[in-house]
C-alpha cells in the first residue's frame, strides 16, 4: 500500500456535493483532495447532466440582486412545503429545513465562484422557481476554482475502502484507499462521501427495484455504482431512506443505455400517453411537470416492453418539448401514428383517443393554460381521469413519440445529521466521516421536486467542509494543487 498524501479533507467524488465540499474546504484553508472514479472527460457524475437549481424567488432577496425566476412569489416556505408534499411527508424535516434555509446564500456563493446562470425564460408547464445551468459548465467552473484555491482533483481514482484507526482512544475514519492504475493508494485525512448513489449498478437496481430494472436506461453517469455508500455502511454507517425508491424519469424511448442526459419529452401533461394495449394508464395532467416527471418514469417502464406512446395533435404539438433522440412520427390518423411507432393495438389506441376527446370539455382549448394547473378536467367517468389540461386531440396531423423510463438517481443512502456527519445505528456521529448529496438517504421518498437534488448536494457539500473545519480536524500538509489524470 502506497500512502501518498495527508490532507485536511479527502472527498470521494467530484459531482456537485464533492465540488461544494472541496471548494468550501479550499476556502477555509483545508487542503482538500477530490478522488474521481471517472476519467477527466467524464468527471462530475450526474451533476454533469443537470439543468436547473430550485431556489426561492420571494423572501430570498435573489430577484433584487438580478436573479430571474419563472415565478416571483415562490417562498422558502413553498420550497419546504414542496419537499414535504412531494415526499409524502416522509422527508427528514430538519434536513429539508436546513436545505431550504441555506439555498439562497448557496446560489450567491456559486455566483461568487464564477457560475454563470442562464436566465432564459422557462419552458411551459414549470410552476416553481428555478435558475438554469448547464451541467458540464458547472463542473468545469467549479473544478477550476477548487484547483485555483489550492485543492487537488485526481481522476481515474476509484475509492474502494475507508481507513480506520484508533486515535486518542477513539475509533475514527482516517482516510480512503483508492485504486489508481491498478494499485492501491491511500489518502489520509477526514473523509466526505460524495460519491452519488447506486443508480448505475445493474445488480443493485435488480435487488432494490425488481426484475427487469437491470435493463433500465441510466440517464446520466455510468460510474455511480454505490461503492462509496457501501464503504460507509461497512464502517458502521446506518442505511436510511427509501432504498426501493428512485428518481425515474419518463424519457425518449430511443435513449441510449447510459449518458442520455436531458432526454425527456416534456409537455406529456397536456396530451395523452397510451400503452401497447392502446389504453391510457395514467392521469397525464395530475400535477405540474416538475412534480410528476420523476415518478412517471417508473410507471411507464412497468408497462409491456417498457414502452409507451405519446400522442398529440397539430394544436398541442407546439407545447411539447422533445429533448431525446427520436424524430416525431406524423400521420393523418391516430392509428397510423401508433402503427408506425410499433404499438401492438393501434386501432384500440384510436378508440381510446376518441373516448378521451368526448370526455374533454368542448371549450377545452379556450380554457387551456399551459403555465398553470388550469383545472380543465375531463368528465369524471373517464378512467384514469385527466385533472388538468384536458384538451381534445382532434386536429390532424397527429404526432407521436415512443417513451420509456430512465433512472436519474437512487433515493437510499447513509444516515447523516444536518452538519453532514455520518451517523451509526445509535445515531452517533462516526468520527472523521461526513457525507453529502445523493450518497445520503432520508430526504427523497416516492417523488422528487425538480431542481432539489443539486441544491441538496451543494448545500450539504458546503456544510460538510464547514463541519470539518469547525471540528478542528488536523489540517495536514499535502501535495501540490492541481489535477491528476491516469496519464500523468
Ligand atoms: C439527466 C439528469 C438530469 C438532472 N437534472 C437535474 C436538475 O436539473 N436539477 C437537479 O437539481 N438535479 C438534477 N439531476 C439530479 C442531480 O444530478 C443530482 O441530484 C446531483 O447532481 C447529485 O450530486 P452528487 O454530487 O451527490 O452526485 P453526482 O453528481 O452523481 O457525483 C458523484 C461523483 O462520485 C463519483 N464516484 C462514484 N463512485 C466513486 C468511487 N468509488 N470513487 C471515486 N469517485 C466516485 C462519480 O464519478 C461522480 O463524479 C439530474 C440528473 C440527471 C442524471
Amino acid at each position: 500500500m502506497h500512502v501518498i498524501d495527508n490532507h485536511g479533507l479527502v472527498v470521494v467524488g467530484c459531482g456537485m456535493a464533492g465540488l461544494a465540499a472541496g471548494l468550501r474546504a479550499a476556502e477555509l484553508g483545508l487542503n482538500p483532495i477530490l478522488l474521481e472514479k471517472s476519467p477527466c472527460d467524464e468527471r462530475g457524475g450526474q451533476t454533469r447532466y443537470v439543468q436547473s437549481f430550485r431556489a426561492p424567488s420571494a423572501d430570498s432577496g435573489l430577484p433584487d440582486r438580478g436573479y430571474e425566476f419563472a415565478v416571483d412569489d415562490y417562498t422558502e416556505q413553498d420550497f419546504y412545503d414542496d419537499i414535504m408534499h412531494q415526499t409524502s411527508d416522509k422527508a427528514d424535516p430538519e434536513m429539508a429545513r436546513r436545505l431550504v434555509d441555506r439555498s439562497s446564500e448557496t446560489i450567491e456563493w456559486l455566483t461568487d465562484h464564477g457560475v454563470d446562470w442562464n436566465m432564459e425564460p422557462l419552458h411551459v408547464g414549470y410552476t416553481v422557481a428555478r435558475t438554469f445551468i448547464e451541467g458540464e459548465d458547472l463542473v468545469d467552473t467549479l473544478v477550476a476554482r477548487v484547483v485555483e484555491l489550492g485543492g487537488t482533483v485526481v481522476y481515474d481514482a476509484e475509492a474502494r475502502d475507508l481507513r480506520e484507526d484508533e486515535v486518542d482512544g477513539q475509533r475514527r475514519i482516517t482516510g480512503v484507499e483508492a485504486i489508481i492504475d491498478g494499485e492501491y493508494v491511500a489518502y489520509e485525512g477526514p473523509v466526505v462521501i460524495a460519491g452519488g448513489g447506486y443508480e448505475s449498478d445493474e445488480r443493485k437496481r435488480t435487488i432494490y427495484y425488481g426484475d427487469g430494472y437491470d435493463e433500465m436506461p441510466v440517464r446520466g453517469s455510468p460510474y455511480n455504482d454505490g461503492r462509496p455508500v457501501d464503504m460507509a455502511l461497512e464502517a458502521g454507517a446506518e442505511a436510511v431512506g427509501q432504498w426501493s425508491g428512485a428518481h425515474m424519469s419518463l424519457i425518449d424511448g430511443n435513449s441510449p443505455p447510459a449518458r442520455g442526459g436531458a432526454n425527456r419529452i416534456d409537455g406529456y401533461q397536456y396530451v395523452v400517453v397510451l400503452n401497447h394495449d392502446g389504453e391510457r394508464f395514467v392521469d397525464e395532467g395530475q400535477d405540474a411537470r416538475a412534480h410528476t416527471y420523476a415518478r412517471f418514469g417508473r410507471l411507464f417502464f412497468e408497462e409491456e416492453d417498457h414502452e409507451v406512446f405519446l400522442i398529440a395533435d397539430s394544436r398541442t404539438e407546439e407545447y411539447l418539448w422533445p429533448q431525446g433522440p427520436s424524430d416525431p412520427v406524423y400521420g393523418d390518423t391516430v392509428a397510423e401514428v401508433l402503427n408506425e411507432l410499433g404499438c401492438d393495438s393501434p386501432d384500440q389506441g384510436a378508440e381510446t383517443i376518441e373516448a378521451y376527446n368526448e370526455a374533454c370539455p368542448d371549450d377545452g382549448f379556450e380554457q387551456f393554460d399551459p403555465e398553470h394547473l388550469d383545472g380543465t378536467s375531463a368528465d369524471e367517468a373517464l378512467s384514469p381521469s385527466k385533472s388538468n389540461w384536458a384538451v381534445p386531440l382532434t386536429d390532424p396531423p397527429y404526432v407521436g413519440y415512443p417513451l420509456t423510463g430512465g433512472i436519474t438517481f437512487a433515493f437510499g443512502g447513509v444516515a447523516a445529521d444536518t452538519d453532514a456527519r455520518v451517523l451509526n445505528d445509535r445515531e452517533e456521529a462516526i468520527p472523521g466521516l461526513y457525507a453529502a448529496g445523493n450518497s445520503v438517504g432520508g430526504l427523497f421518498y416516492d417523488n422528487y421536486p425538480g431542481g432539489t437534488g443539486l441544491m441538496n448536494a451543494a448545500v450539504y457539500g458546503r456544510i460538510a467542509a464547514e463541519t470539518v473545519a469547525e471540528e478542528g480536524e488536523p489540517s495536514l500538509s499535502g501535495g501540490a494543487a492541481g489535477e491528476v489524470t491516469a496519464d500523468d
